[in-house]
């Protein structure tokens, strides 16, 4: 490490709630040379919460590679550096992490100033198994791709999370609820540490009716978990979607003619369309 380069620090900010801000966050803010900011208008609000006044330097997703390399030559000549993006953790879908390669390839001291994270506040209120998970960050926009990213996942046997906004976290729900079986469990975590926070945890058929139904819920931020895939035995693992045609087979056909025809037309196996059929000829 060379002695007389500077520090980078890589500093959560709060997700929602000001209060969250660590007093060490504050301290490093106040103290270094320079903040790397992802929006230094956001920031702002955050600095004069605060009564902080430093220097402010732009690094967002399009000017990021020559914004490290101007940030990387400044920690050269000895300045210290807090990195911080919009909300939460830097690099966490958000911008940093050229500059903290950079850095640590440059042989400078990179530190972090832990804090709010918003899947890792989701996972601790969740009440589901997190010492495995897998996080995805955003999802494909278009439905044909996050479709098929769901149905890889599909039987994974681990806990995955992802990051969605208000614009498709309906879609989501519905494309997930395609391709999974409904009866999976799933939790939204909607505006974490804000004022409208909510945490819902039910099945995937519950969420998506409760989407539909209150415009409320559709809002703001979102965390999405997905429980681990447990097949259980004789359980039905169809989508919601080979549930329908399977319900409209079954007005005209037998079990097995039904199971035989859902499966020709979705691909998916007879003998999971043939338990389904049989467990919704017993609940009419
Ligand atoms: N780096 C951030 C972190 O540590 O969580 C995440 C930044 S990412 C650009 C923004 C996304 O994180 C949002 O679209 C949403 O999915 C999630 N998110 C951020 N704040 C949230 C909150 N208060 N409640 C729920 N989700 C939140």
């Amino acid at each position: 490490m060379s002695t007389n380069s500077g520090k980078l620090y890589v500093v959560a900010t709060p997700i929602g709630n000001l209060a969250d801000f660590s007093a060490r966050g504050i301290a490093v803010l106040t103290q270094v040379d320079l903040i790397a900011a992802e929006d230094t208008r956001h920031v702002r609000m955050l600095l004069s919460h605060y009564g902080i006044s430093n220097k402010l330097f732009s690094l967002h997703q399009y000017n990021e590679q020559k914004a490290s390399a101007a940030l990387l030559e400044k920690l050269r000549q000895g300045l210290s550096i807090a990195l911080v993006s919009d909300a939460g953790t830097p690099l966490l879908s958000d911008p940093g992490m050229p500059l903290v390669k950079m850095a640590r390839e440059a042989g400078i001291e990179v530190s972090p100033v832990p804090g709010a994270c918003a899947l890792i506040a989701a996972l601790s209120v969740a009440g589901l198994p997190v010492s495995r998970f897998l996080f995805e960050g955003f999802l494909p926009r278009t439905g044909a791709a996050r479709r098929a990213f769901f149905q890889e996942r599909r039987d994974w046997r681990l806990t995955w999370v992802f990051y969605e906004s208000s614009h498709r976290i309906l879609a989501a729900i519905e494309d997930l609820a395609e391709v999974l079986p409904v009866q999976r469990g799933i939790v939204i975590a909607r505006e974490l540490t804000k004022v409208h926070e909510t945490i819902v945890k039910d099945s995937l058929e519950n969420v998506l009716t409760l989407l539909r139904q209150d415009e409320n819920m559709r809002r703001g931020e979102f965390v999405v978990i997905v429980s681990a895939a447990q097949p259980e035995k004789n359980e039905a693992v169809i989508s919601a979607e080979q549930k329908k045609l399977l319900t409209i087979l079954l007005r005209e056909c037998s079990t097995r003619t039904a199971a035989a025809l859902a499966a020709e037309i979705t691909g998916a196996r007879k003998k999971d369309l043939y338990q389904a059929a049989l467990a919704l000829r017993k609940d009419r």
